[in-house]
């Protein structure tokens, strides 16, 4: 049987997260947060001092890491290697190092494995920068969730203000601006707007309105 896909690509910070797990719970598809896997080697990479520039290392250690993403009682949880890693791979620390992991064919292909792997079993919400391009470009539906970057920064400052984190907004502004621009500039798999992907400016949403309109699309297409 053939599983559906609905793949939701955007920027850092427009929301795809939260939206994109609540149209899972909606429709009972596997939600998958494909940037929690960059996320996760990057962050071993940094524990272990693994130097970022040093590919040949990072790749071995990539094949040498499990990623498992769960849901336990109603808490999604990215593990690596057994080990709890859901908070700590949100620092900004992690957000800024993760183009080098990303930039990786090799580690790329790894996690494109991975995620592909989950088709199987499962219809799922996958969300990330590559999702329709990329990882299922036959994917029923393809989404490229936008907002402005005033927005952005303001979702962002406030998420990290929440896990106690002392910033302030420019500088959260700057380094998402930053981010957008490596993951839209880079050779490989780099995040863009396709032409068959339905564009949703979330600026001016709610979040409940962005998950109704992609429900809708979903059983208009289906
Ligand atoms: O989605 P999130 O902001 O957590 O992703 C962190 C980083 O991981 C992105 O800035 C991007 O460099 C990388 N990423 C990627 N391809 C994906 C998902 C994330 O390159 N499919």
């Amino acid at each position: 049987m053939k599983h559906y896909v609905i793949a939701i690509d955007g920027p850092a910070s427009a929301g795809k997260g939260t939206v994109a797990r609540l149209v899972a719970e909606r429709l009972k598809f596997l939600y998958v947060d494909t940037g929690a896997m960059y996320r996760a080697i990057t962050l071993k990479a940094l524990k272990e001092n693994i130097p970022l520039d040093d590919e040949t290392t990072l790749i071995k250690m990539a094949k040498e890491t499990s990623i498992e993403l769960i849901f336990n009682n109603n808490k999604y949880k990215v593990m690596t290697d057994g080990k709890d890693v859901s908070e700590e791979i949100r620092t900004e620390q992690v957000s800024q190092k993760t183009h080098f992991i990303a930039s990786i064919l090799k580690i790329r292909e790894i996690l494109w494995e991975m995620q592909r792997a989950y088709r199987k079993n499962y219809n799922l919400v996958m969300e990330g920068r590559d999702i329709g391009s990329i990882v299922f470009p036959d994917a029923e539906i393809k989404i490229y969730l936008d907002a402005d970057i005033e927005e952005r920064a303001k979702r962002r400052y406030k998420q990290l203000k929440e896990n106690g984190h002392q910033v302030d907004i420019e500088t959260v502004k700057k380094s998402l601006i930053e981010r957008d621009e490596k993951d839209k500039n880079r050779t490989i798999s780099p995040l863009k707007k396709l032409s068959e992907s339905i564009y949703i400016d979330t600026t001016k949403m709610t979040i409940a309105q962005e998950v109704q309109q992609i429900v809708n699309i979903f059983y208009e297409m289906r």
